[in-house]
């Protein structure tokens, strides 16, 4: 397997998944064999995110085999339950996928493997951190204070799992208003570069809060696939995967 990242945030909702699926788009887009481990089990999204509804195969080794979607290879437990049934499962057995999906998944050959962490620095986090080698995690953070307090949490969980932090994606980071392209500082300004000076990590990017980012998350599309030579957002995530690769 290729080299593997984490994205991780301290606080749920802050776009960690967005950040996820669209970087997984965008290293396919330059060409990168990239692989994508949904591991949200209480929330997966990326079945929604992507548009499919595709079973994960097994391969002759009893193993996953992830599914196809916009060029990236997923796998998430999304995809292996109906929309409606929600995964009430204890912790122990949240452990126990979570570890299957890590050592028992067929990715082929990758370049990348990107693995969307669940949100938070509990048990789950410790786990992952413990059963598989991972080469780096991007944290992804709003530029609020109440979003930068759980964004420190986290990388002081990975710091002391001796993981290296690659930097701080800052996501909903600023807004153009479509009328007259004024920019609008809605969660606040320059609290992820703040952040990644005081910590000494790089800032790989910042996507700015924007409505077709929402609507192709929710339509299974995501913005990444967009021409990148018009559009603002699919040309960050470019960039930020261009920085990481
Ligand atoms: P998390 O994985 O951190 O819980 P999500 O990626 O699920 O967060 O994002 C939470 C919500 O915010 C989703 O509805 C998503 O579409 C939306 N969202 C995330 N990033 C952006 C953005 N840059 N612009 C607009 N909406 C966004």
């Amino acid at each position: 397997m290729g080299i593997s990242w984490m994205i991780a945030s301290g606080k749920g909702g802050v776009g960690k998944s967005t950040v996820s699926a669209n970087l997984a788009v965008a290293l396919a887009r330059l060409g990168y064999r990239t692989g994508l481990l949904d591991l949200d089990i209480y929330g997966p999204s990326m079945a929604l995110m992507f548009g499919t509804t595709e079973r994960p195969g097994c391969s002759d080794k009893e193993q996953f085999l992830p599914v196809d979607a916009h060029g990236v290879k997923l796998l998430s437990m999304g995809l292996m339950m109906d929309e409606a049934s929600p995964v009430a499962v204890r912790g122990p057995l949240a452990t126990r996928y979570t570890q299957q999906f890590l050592k028992e998944t067929d990715w082929g050959e990758l370049d990348f493997l990107i693995l969307d962490m669940p949100p938070g620095t509990g048990d789950i986090q410790l786990t992952i951190v413990q059963t598989v080698q991972m080469d780096g995690v991007v944290v992804v953070t709003t530029p609020q204070e109440m979003a930068l307090i759980d964004a420190r949490k986290a990388i002081g969980l990975y710091q002391r799992t001796d993981v290296p932090i690659l930097g701080i994606v800052e996501n909903m980071s600023y807004f153009i208003c479509p009328t007259d392209e004024t920019v609008h500082y809605i969660f606040g300004q320059h609290g992820g570069d703040r952040e990644a000076v005081k910590l000494g990590v790089p800032m790989l990017g910042k996507i700015p809060l924007d409505m077709r980012t929402r609507e192709g998350g929710d339509q299974g599309r995501p913005v990444a696939l967009e021409d990148t030579g018009s559009n603002r957002v699919a040309a960050a995530f470019e960039g930020v995967a261009q920085t990481l690769a």
